[in-house]
């Protein structure tokens, strides 16, 4: 997958695009990053970039024409390209897996009070928002979409990174995992996991996955429960059991 990220920042990137996961999926050629400093497409001599907004107010706006130099350069015309913006749908799961399904993405990022509304419009930029807070700039939102993106993208995870069990992904939250020492402190991790039996195991994640999902995420809990997933007989008796006892 290619992205291209418009920016005014381009040397945050570097330090979290070009290490652990993505750094490889990028060394592998499966993820191609594309960083464009719209300062480089002013006309000004300056390097300018934002100016004060029309009828007043605070912080500065991002102008439309390095902008849109920025996007002729990439050809951008048709491509599907993203705005980072508070106003936007927030970012989930399905929206995730939408994205990762593009070969090539346009993302820009806003600085200060926000970009010349033209661009949006003449570019057909999709808002998109990571939370219900405000950020200083749109980087850092970019990074958190590539990165939540790229692990969709086959082969960008290795085997043992493995997705399929992840939080969200399956519709409900991970269950709690332990690792070395088997005591530690007093600390004890649950006897079922040294049991060898692969099926108890199993059951028990499944287990922990709904009662966690029920008390921390009940809106996830109550769409897993009316979705119409098959259950063996084993799993039924347990959704049974943890929807009655309010476990
Ligand atoms: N004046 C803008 C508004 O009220 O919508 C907010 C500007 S914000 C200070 C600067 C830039 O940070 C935005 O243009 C956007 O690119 C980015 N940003 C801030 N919060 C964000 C969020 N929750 N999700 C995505 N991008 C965000």
């Amino acid at each position: 997958m290619m992205i291209n990220i418009l920016t005014l920042f381009p040397e945050m990137f570097e330090p979290v695009l070009g290490g652990s996961i993505l750094g490889r999926a990028r060394k592998k050629g499966i993820l191609d990053i594309n960083l464009i400093n719209i300062r480089d497409f002013s006309l000004d001599k300056h390097k300018k970039a934002d100016d004060y907004p029309f009828g007043g107010g605070a912080g500065m706006v991002l102008l439309a024409e390095p902008v849109f130099r920025a996007m002729e350069s990439i050809k951008a015309q048709g491509k599907k390209a993203l705005f980072m913006s508070p106003r936007g749908q927030v970012l989930n799961h399905q929206k995730i897996k939408e994205l990762a399904n593009e070969e090539e993405l346009i993302l820009l990022c806003g600085h200060y009070e926000g970009v010349d509304e033209r661009i949006l419009d003449y570019w057909n930029m999709e808002e998109v928002s990571i939370g219900d807070y405000v950020l200083t700039g749109g980087e850092l939102p970019t990074m958190v979409l590539i990165d939540a993106v790229a692990r969709l993208i086959p082969d960008v995870l290795a085997g043992e990174e493995s997705a399929e069990e992840e939080s969200i992904y399956s519709g409900l939250l991970e269950y709690p995992q332990y690792t070395k020492p088997r005591e530690y402190r007093g600390l004890e991790v649950p006897e079922v996991l040294f049991n060898g039996n692969h099926k108890l195991i199993a059951l028990w994640k499944f287990e922990q996955s709904l009662i966690l999902t029920k008390e921390k995420r009940p809106d996830l809990f109550e769409k897993y429960i009316k979705s119409e997933k098959e259950f063996t007989k084993e799993e039924q008796k347990i959704v049974q059991r943890i929807v009655k006892n309010g476990e």
